[in-house]
C-alpha cells in the first residue's frame, strides 16, 4: 500500500502547531519512510531496536529518530549514538543503562518516562509511585534528561474510557512538573495514536504518534 500522503498533509494542517507529529514507520520498508520525508516529515518512530538501527544508517542524516518501544537494557548501547528521544521508558535499571551508555558517549539523551494508564495490565508503564522515585534519581543522573510523559490509552472503542486516561496522564505531567531536573525542559506530553489522537490532543498532547493512517495497517509475520 502507498504512503497516504493527503491523509498526512490533512493531519499536518490539524494538528497546526499544536502537537509535534511522530510518524511510527515500524515494519514498514524504509522506501515508505522516504515517501513521507520527500513530503516534509523530519520526525519518525520506531519500536524495534534492529530496524530503527538498520534505518537510521540506510534515510538521510536530518531524521529525528524517536525509539517509542519496550526497551531493553542490553540494547540501549546501540542506540544512544543517534536516538532524538526515547518515549518509553518505565524502570530505573533502564533510566540508568542510558545514563551509563550516555556518559561513555559524553552525550544528554532525552527521555520520557511511560506511565501505566489503561485499563489493560498488558501495557507497560510506571506508577505515581515508580514515577516519583525516577523524577527524585534523575537528579544524580547527568546523561539523561527527563522531558516528560508518554502513554497509551486502552485499546477501546469507548471514548469517554480513553478520553479519562489521558486526562490522567495530563494531571500527572503538571504535577511534576516542579520535580523535573534543573536545565532539563519539562515540555514533552507523548499521548494519541491513530485511534485516538484527536482526544489526546484536546486532553492537552504536546506529542503524537501515527502509524497506520500513514503506512497503512500492519502485517506481522
Ligand atoms: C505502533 C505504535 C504507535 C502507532 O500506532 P498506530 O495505531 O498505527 O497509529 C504509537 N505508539 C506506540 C507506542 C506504538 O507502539
Amino acid at each position: 500500500m502507498p504512503v497516504n500522503i493527503e491523509q498526512y498533509k490533512k493531519i499536518v494542517a490539524a494538528l497546526g502547531n499544536k502537537a509535534v507529529l511522530v510518524a511510527v514507520s515500524k515494519t514498514k520498508p524504509a522506501e515508505d519512510v522516504r515517501g513521507l520525508y520527500d513530503a516534509g516529515q523530519r520526525d519518525f518512530g520506531e519500536n524495534y531496536v534492529q530496524e530503527l538501527v538498520d534505518k537510521h544508517t540506510q534515510l538521510p542524516e536530518d531524521i529525528r529518530w524517536h525509539f517509542i518501544g519496550h526497551l531493553q537494557s542490553n540494547k540501549v548501547k546501540y542506540i544512544v549514538p543517534f536516538v532524538h528521544l526515547v518515549h518509553g521508558v518505565d524502570s530505573l535499571k533502564l533510566l540508568k543503562e542510558i545514563d551509563k551508555q550516555a556518559g561513555k558517549l559524553n552525550k544528554l539523551i532525552k527521555v520520557l518516562l511511560q506511565v501505566h494508564i489503561a485499563r489493560e495490565e498488558t501495557k507497560f508503564g510506571m506508577d505515581e509511585t515508580e514515577l516519583k522515585a525516577a523524577l527524585e534519581e534523575a537528579g544524580q543522573l547527568r546523561h539523561v534528561c527527563i522531558s516528560g510523559l508518554m502513554g497509551m490509552a486502552s485499546f477501546s472503542g469507548d471514548m469517554d474510557l480513553v478520553r479519562n486516561e489521558f486526562r490522567s496522564l495530563k494531571t500527572l505531567f503538571d504535577k511534576y512538573r516542579p520535580a523535573a531536573s534543573a536545565g532539563c525542559e519539562w515540555s514533552t506530553l507523548s499521548m494519541g495514536m491513530s485511534a485516538d489522537y484527536a482526544i489526546a490532543v484536546e486532553e492537552g498532547s504536546t506529542m503524537v504518534r501515527i502509524g497506520s493512517l500513514f503506512f497503512g495497517e500492519r502485517v506481522y509475520h
